[in-house]
């Protein structure tokens, strides 16, 4: 039905060209683009191998608009789906608007020479989409996607009016690496290294980094040391569910994981201001992203589950109610599936089943820049349990709301 144009060969990239190829009634020609080409000719073996399906590669440098407008062009697709890295999404918006194509991505745009990440970069091409009859989503994989779901599922289902949010994202996995990040790490350590910041009386309150923690008990893992972090998705939903008066992020990191971080900032090896090297400028925080294991090379012997939910009260029928939806996933069963770690799964399955809503719901193709949130979760909910995310709610739990 509809050709579909992923950019960006790591480990998200993976997996969402590995669930368009098994969904290819939907996705019936695939092309995956990326800096690298060996990297998509490899992942094309793959799925090959494993699906039977056959998908095309290219290469291309998503800074550059025309060359990205060039490959579109080339190929001319329906959609395209970008899991290259946040600093390409305006890049790549650009080309979409100049080819008339719709867009997703998993990540909210983030300069590169700032760790500084927020929508209004991308909510600023609102105008030129609609004017352009062009749809794009913004930040569909998990966490920021399934989890601004997840909260609108429950405003629509089971609350008149959200009071307090919190979103829990726990990762129990073991890869037997003394360190390595889940996704790509440069973006991951600038994120973490930031400030803490959470929304609540109408303000957000900033927070030294990673001080404020606590063990939040994970369904099926247990106790876990969480740590409030700014996440990105809460910009949105305190914008399109003005009746939270407080809502958080919440993440798990083992001790060995904060104590190598800790040693890495220390020394300097997570700044992004350059410094000459040999008479070359390098940025530390790219050279250590250069040593670090590759976010796609973790799955492997990987082992455990990760557990990502949203913890929500609020007020029903004028009566107080408590909601909790989560889902778990398995890294080893992820790897059978599509030889990827569940950090990349759980990114990769909500992007293909945002684009396969885009493409083939009526009601989810609008034109216009959208955070996920705004759209009808109902059919999202369904193909969850359908690709390989299956979830579970609770209603009236005891939530530890207050910490
Ligand atoms: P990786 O670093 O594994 O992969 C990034 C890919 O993008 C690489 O193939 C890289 O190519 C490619 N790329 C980088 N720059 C360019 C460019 N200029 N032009 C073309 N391709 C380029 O990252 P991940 O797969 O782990 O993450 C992908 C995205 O998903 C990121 O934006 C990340 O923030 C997001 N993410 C979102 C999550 C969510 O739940 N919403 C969770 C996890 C990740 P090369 O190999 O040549 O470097």
């Amino acid at each position: 039905m509809s050709k579909v144009l992923i950019i960006g060969a790591g480990g998200v990239g993976s997996v969402v060209a590995h669930k368009c190829a098994m969904n290819s009634h939907v996705f019936t020609e695939i092309m995956l683009a990326s800096r690298t080409q060996a990297k998509c000719d490899k992942i094309a073996a793959e799925i090959k191998e494993m699906h039977g399906v056959t998908i095309q590669t290219a290469r291309v440098d998503a800074d550059i608009v025309s060359e990205t407008v060039l490959l579109i062009k080339r190929f001319q697709p329906k959609m395209l789906i970008n899991v290259a890295l946040p600093y390409q999404d305006l890049t790549i918006m650009e080309a979409c608007l100049a080819t008339g194509v719709h867009y997703l991505d998993t990540a909210n745009y983030e300069p590169k020479d700032v760790a500084k990440f927020e929508y209004s970069w991308q909510w600023a091409y609102q105008e030129r989409f609609k004017e352009a009859g062009l749809m794009a989503v913004l930040g569909c994989g998990f966490d920021p996607g399934v989890t601004q779901v997840f909260t609108a599922y429950a405003n629509k289902h089971h609350f008149d009016e959200l009071h307090y949010l919190d979103i829990i994202d726990c990762n129990a996995g073991d890869h037997g690496k003394a360190f390595a990040t889940n996704f790509n790490p440069e973006i991951n350590i600038r994120e973490i290294t930031q400030p803490g910041r959470y929304w609540e009386n109408g303000e957000w309150i900033e927070i030294p980094a990673m001080s404020v923690h606590k063990p939040i008990d994970y369904p099926g893992i247990g106790p876990k040391e969480s740590y409030v972090l700014y996440h990105e998705e809460l910009e949105s939903l305190v914008k399109n569910f003005p009746t939270l008066k407080r809502a958080r992020f919440w993440m798990t990191f083992g001790q060995a994981y904060i104590t190598h971080l800790n040693v890495l900032e220390n020394v300097g090896m997570t700044s992004i201001k350059p410094i000459k090297f040999q008479g070359q400028d390098i940025v530390p925080l790219e050279f250590l992203k250069a040593v670090l294991p590759a976010p796609d090379s973790l799955g492997e012997n990987y082992s455990g589950q990760t557990s990502i939910g949203c913890q929500i009260k609020g007020i029903k029928d004028g009566e107080d109610k408590t909601y909790y939806v989560w889902n778990n996933c398995d890294h080893a069963a992820c790897y059978r599936e599509v030889r990827a770690q569940a950090v990349s799964y759980t990114t990769g399955v909500p992007a293909m089943i945002g684009a396969m809503l885009m493409l083939t719901n009526e009601e989810w193709m609008k034109p216009g820049v959208y955070n996920v949130e705004e759209l009808n979760p109902d059919p999202f909910m369904e193909l969850l349990n359908v690709h390989g995310l299956p979830w579970n709610e609770q209603v009236n739990v005891e939530l530890p709301h207050e910490y």
